[in-house]
């Protein structure tokens, strides 16, 4: 267990800087290592072994409600690890409240996911390829606009032909891309849209 110095007990008010808890304080590292940022945060005995795995415990999902607050923490190295944590949880409502709530820089959106992207591209190698309705392959961060109105499942509101989704996500069914319409993410089928 790396013991945190005392710029970073300083720094964090001798706290969590994710949960604000004071159990077992030590040092987290988020990987890959930063140019500008410091990779140092300080976290409690509870949010680590979280952060070390990968893994989804939905048994600590409300543990996690503390990222509303962790979201706006000035230090880059704990908006990288928020904005993980949300996106790990991101098919639940209020991560996906918070997400839409939240505000990242370009330069911490980009570490977030240079962490995220050696599983990323292992997985999505595997996946068939997605095509819009002209089978015209579609790729994540393509932009696709609708070609017929969408009712969109869980809202009142109806996606209108001719809207314009950026910065889609293929995923591994597809039949369906993520994308975000009304600022909520939705499944869009790809038999309705036209890569833009
Ligand atoms: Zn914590």
């Amino acid at each position: 267990m790396t013991q945190p110095d005392s710029a970073l007990l300083n720094r964090a008010n001798h706290k969590c800087e994710i949960c604000e808890g004071d159990q077992e304080l030590s040092v987290f590292i988020v990987e890959p290592s930063n140019e500008t940022h410091s990779s140092e945060t300080l976290v409690c005995r509870v949010c680590k072994p979280e952060l070390e795995s990968a893994q989804e415990d939905a048994a600590k999902n409300q543990h996690w409600f503390c990222l509303q607050n962790a979201m706006w923490n000035e230090v880059a190295a704990v908006k990288v690890i928020s904005l993980r944590l949300l996106n790990r949880f991101k098919a639940e409502r209020w991560a996906q409240d918070l997400l839409d709530q939240a505000y990242f820089e370009e330069d911490i959106i980009e570490w977030a996911n240079a962490g995220e992207s050696e599983n990323a591209t292992d997985d999505t190698n595997d996946w068939p390829p997605t095509f819009d309705s002209n089978g015209t392959q579609l790729a994540t961060g393509d932009n696709v606009t609708l070609i017929r109105d969408l009712d969109v499942k869980g809202t009142s509101f109806v996606a209108k032909r001719g809207t314009l989704v950026r910065g889609i996500r293929v995923i591994e069914d597809p039949e369906y891309v993520e994308g975000r319409v009304n600022k909520i993410t939705i499944m869009l089928k790809t038999c309705f849209l036209k890569k833009a």
